[in-house]
C-alpha cells in the first residue's frame, strides 16, 4: 500500500451506495488500511468513518467517541454484525461524507455489535448513547445506506436542493467538521 493518505469520498460517490463484501482475513493490509482510516477521520475531525467513505468497498469501520464524559471507545471493527438492539433515540447527527447537513435521525438506544477486530480476534461490544448512534452509523455505510435515507420524507424534501448541488459537486464543502454535532 502506498502512504499517500486516504480521501475522503462525498455523497454522489457511488461507492458510498455499494453494499461492502466481507473481509476475507485481517492481514497486515487490512491493519494498513485501519490505521490510514483513523488518519483520515482524525485529520477529518470526525468520530466515525466506514471503508466505503474512503472507497474500499469492504465490512470495516472504526469509531472513537467518548460514551460517557471521559470514557473513550476506540474501536476498528471487521465483518460487524448487530445483534441485540432496544429502545430509541432521536439525536441530531452528521456524516463527514455529506457535509454542512446535519439532522435528528431515530436510532436505537443501546446496541450490541459482534466483528472481529484488528488482530482478527472475535469481539462483543456493547454501545450505548454516542457510541450506539456511531455504530448503527457506520453500518449502515457498509449497507449503502446514508443517514438522509432516514430521514422522515418531509425533512428530506427540505434537503432536496442543497443534495442535488452537492452531487454535482457545485456546494461549498466545509474543508472539516465543524460543530457540537458528531461527524460519523
Ligand atoms: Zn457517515
Amino acid at each position: 500500500m502506498s502512504d499517500e493518505p486516504l480521501k475522503l469520498r462525498y455523497y454522489g460517490d457511488p461507492v458510498l451506495r455499494r453494499k461492502a463484501t466481507p473481509v476475507a482475513g485481517v492481514t497486515p493490509e487490512i491493519r494498513e488500511l485501519i490505521r490510514g482510516m483513523f488518519e483520515c477521520m482524525y485529520r477529518e475531525r470526525g468520530v466515525g468513518l466506514a471503508a466505503p467513505q474512503v472507497g474500499v468497498s469492504q465490512r470495516i469501520f472504526v469509531v472513537d467517541v467518548e460514551e460517557e464524559p471521559g470514557e473513550r471507545k476506540k474501536l476498528a471493527l471487521v465483518n460487524p454484525v448487530m445483534t441485540k438492539r432496544s429502545g430509541s433515540i432521536v439525536e441530531e447527527e452528521g456524516c463527514l461524507s455529506i457535509p454542512g447537513i446535519h439532522a435528528d435521525v431515530k436510532r436505537f438506544e443501546e446496541v450490541v455489535f459482534e466483528a472481529l477486530d484488528e488482530e482478527g480476534a472475535p469481539v462483543t461490544v456493547r454501545g450505548r448513547k454516542l457510541l450506539a448512534r456511531a455504530l448503527q452509523h457506520e453500518l449502515d455505510h457498509l449497507d449503502g445506506v446514508l443517514f438522509i435515507d432516514r430521514l422522515s420524507a418531509i425533512r428530506r424534501k427540505l434537503l432536496e436542493s442543497k443534495l442535488a448541488r452537492m452531487r454535482f459537486g457545485d456546494e461549498e464543502r466545509e474543508a472539516r467538521a465543524t460543530g457540537a454535532t458528531p461527524s460519523l
